[in-house]
């Protein structure tokens, strides 16, 4: 008997019920008690009748003298029963649970918690909890829990269940931390914590509970997937890709500017791991405009050098051009041939010594041979699939690639190395050109027009050039029509409004050669001002655009604005951002305040996610962020310590072998 007992171990659950709980992925007892409470019913105060007051909130316990069934003119039912004890009487009802009149029996002694009320001028529980008073403690006279139900499922079953299951098991929870360990953390035995969580004393004991189960999640992730990488990296073999000092500096050579120290660092830790057998499989993190993308032609370049070829994966096609003009502009001198992938364009492929491409070079007839390097930009932009699926290309038996991904959202490191356990992190954290010069400006309605005015001024008398992003409409991955037509209209009231000035309209559903020239126009001072939908081009580099606009800024996350507001100020001029907004919303003033007073993309982040969660955030869904049950992407303390002591057992592996062994046994 153990907790890995599927749910049928425990009375009064059959088939039915325990393939509801599957349902919510419970499926052990494990599972069964780490479901835990949203919230507590405080119903400790335990109280003769008489001395309830109304809007007590209490248990009272005593002898049902009546109990029946009512039907209004509705076809309702109430059921109304009449209680007392030794100092009185009261009146107990509830709405539509005939089955109750069965349930309860007449002339035995229950203890009934709820809100003392006044009803028809007597003392009145409205649908109370209720137990029998010699089976009491569990739904009644304690701080009880209420379990989100399930479907099919009462919170007062699940409660029941749980409890027994305490019960039953209570000697089988075994812990697997030494005692050391925990007094060191500060946190209770497991044993300990699932009663705190589902049979708590008071507040502490719930804090206490649900930080040692949130920290139990964490370190089973933790030590998981760090078991995960290193099987991994045991049975992958990736070429080795040499390189020295030399070979960086005659990278270096290519490049028209010096690498920031973030840059430098980042390129170090590549040479380190390319020249290695065991494949790499890292994540390069950095705000828009932090240089990734030069880092990325370093790995390529390596790659190159050693006589391998790369791909290099973009999740749109501007993206995708825009690296490979790149490319082609550093590798001239050093002859190394760039091909092209895209839905509607295929370049120089057969000569090329790097690909780029979107997804799109997956179908596309690539040689995928010689491939020793594969990098994914904007990574989340991507499924899980399509990335998988271009890895599947590459891997032969052992063969593995070297993996590079990218990405701007700014997670910070400790999250990012549980989340992503099995990938190695480096991050970008400084700008190459020193702090941002941007403003920003926060543009209430009533200014919108003198706005437009001093935009006007700045395009005429400076030649700047502006970007305008619509509303984000609908979250989603794909751009909605809706979306589409929103530019459009944003797009033709601007051609009214700026009636000298030429203007440009992108959004995902133009052709690639429409795209294409629209954005070459705008790069060469063409166009003056771009409206686009606000999917497009989180990458797009244009030195001389200094303005952007965004409308309806509340509605996008800090990490969003932050990231637009990153495509202007690029140049040697100083950058405007100017934000508009028609909420009233005292918290989404504070946002767009944050944005206006931070800079750095790691702190707008932090601040963000105090102010709404991860998942908001940066969509740990669509950031492939595991599922969790008790703990929070923003327990930021709790992933420190869960990380801290996965690195210890893994390298203490013989003092920790049981509890390695058996999370091992839990890999699939
Ligand atoms: P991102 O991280 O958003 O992909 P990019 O790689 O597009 O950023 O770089 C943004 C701009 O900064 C590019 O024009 C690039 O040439 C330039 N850049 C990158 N690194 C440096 C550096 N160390 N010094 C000066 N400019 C740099
Ligand atoms: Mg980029």
């Amino acid at each position: 008997m153990d907790l890995n007992d599927p749910v049928t171990k425990l009375p009064l659950v059959g088939h039915h019920y325990s393939s509801l709980l599957e349902k919510a992925n419970i499926s052990t007892v494990y599972d069964l008690l780490f479901y835990i409470p949203y919230r507590y019913l405080d119903f400790s105060k335990e109280t003769e009748i008489a001395k309830a007051k109304i809007g007590d909130i209490v248990t009272i316990c005593g002898k049902v003298v009546e109990i029946k069934n009512t039907y209004t003119k509705r076809g309702l039912t109430i059921q109304t029963a009449k209680v007392i004890d030794k100092t009185g009487a009261i009146n107990i009802i509830w709405f539509n649970q005939p089955y109750l009149v069965n349930n309860i029996k007449k002339n035995e002694i229950y203890s009934f918690a709820g809100k003392i009320t006044l009803f028809k001028n007597k003392k009145t529980i409205v649908s109370p909890e209720y137990e029998k008073k010699e089976k009491s403690g569990i739904h009644t006279g304690r701080l009880v829990p209420l379990y989100s139900s399930i479907k099919g499922i009462t919170s007062k079953w699940l409660r029941s269940r749980i409890n027994q299951a305490l019960e039953i098991y209570k000697d089988k929870i075994e812990e697997k931390l030494p005692t050391s360990t925990l007094r060191k953390l500060g946190y209770p035995k497991i044993n300990d914590a699932f009663w705190y969580i589902h049979h708590p004393q008071n507040e502490e004991e719930i804090k206490k509970g649900r930080e040692r189960l949130a920290f139990e999640e964490f370190l089973k992730l933790q030590i998981t997937s760090l078991i995960k990488k290193i099987n991994w990296q045991k049975n992958n073999t990736a070429p080795i890709l040499k390189n020295n000092q030399e070979t960086i500096k005659s990278f270096l050579k290519l490049i028209p500017f010096e690498l920031t120290r973030s840059q430098e660092r980042s390129v170090k830790e590549i040479a380190t791991d390319l020249n290695n057998k065991i494949p790499m499989n890292r994540l390069l993190e950095g705000d828009v405009g932090s240089g990734k993308t030069i880092v990325a032609a370093f790995a390529c370049f390596l790659a190159v050098k050693n006589k391998k070829k790369s791909v290099l994966m973009a999740p749109t096609e501007i993206l995708a051009k825009q690296h490979y003009n790149t490319f082609k502009k550093i590798f001239e001198k050093e002859k190394i041939g760039i091909g092209l992938a895209t839905a509607s364009e295929k370049k120089n492929l057969e000569n090329s010594d790097i690909i780029i491409g979107t997804h799109a070079l997956i179908y596309k007839s690539v040689n995928f041979d010689k491939i020793g390097l594969i990098v994914i930009d904007e990574q989340h932009k991507f499924g899980v699939k399509q990335r998988a699926s271009l890895v599947e290309k590459v891997k032969k038996g052992e063969y593995q690639p070297h993996i590079l991904t990218m990405t701007a959202t700014p997670i910070p490191r400790t999250i990012a190395l549980t989340a992503y356990g099995n990938l190695d992190l480096s991050l970008l954290e400084e700008m190459p050109k020193g702090k941002r010069n941007v403003v920003t400006w926060i543009v209430p309605e009533e200014k919108r027009i003198p706005a437009y005015l001093w935009i006007k001024e700045k395009i005429e008398k400076e030649r700047e050039q502006v970007f305008v992003v619509c509303p984000l409409i609908e979250e989603s991955e794909k751009e909605s029509m809706k979306q589409i037509k929103a530019a459009e209209s944003e797009y033709i009231k601007l051609k009214e409004i700026f009636k000298n000035q030429k203007i440009g309209l992108l959004h995902g559903k133009l052709k690639t050669k429409e795209k294409d020239e629209i954005i070459q126009k705008y790069k060469n001072g063409e166009i003056s001002i771009l409206v686009s939908t606000p999917v497009v081009e989180v990458g797009i580099d244009v030195p001389n655009a200094n303005i952007m606009i965004i409308e309806a800024a509340d509605r996008f996350g800090l990490a969003q604005l932050h990231q637009l507001r990153g495509r202007v100020g690029r140049g040697e001029k100083k950058g405007y951002c100017l934000l508009f907004s028609e909420s009233q919303s005292k918290k989404a003033y504070k946002r767009l305040e944050a944005l206006r007073k931070e800079s750095s993309g790691f702190k707008l982040a932090e601040i963000d996610l105090s102010l709404r969660g991860p998942g908001e955030v940066w969509g740990t869904k669509q950031h492939g962020f595991p599922e969790l049950k008790v703990a929070k992407w923003s327990d930021t303390e709790i992933i420190k310590k869960a990380r801290e002591t996965a690195e210890e057992i893994l390298s203490n592996k013989n003092k920790y072998k049981k509890i390695i062994s058996e999370w091992e046994s839990k890999i699939v």
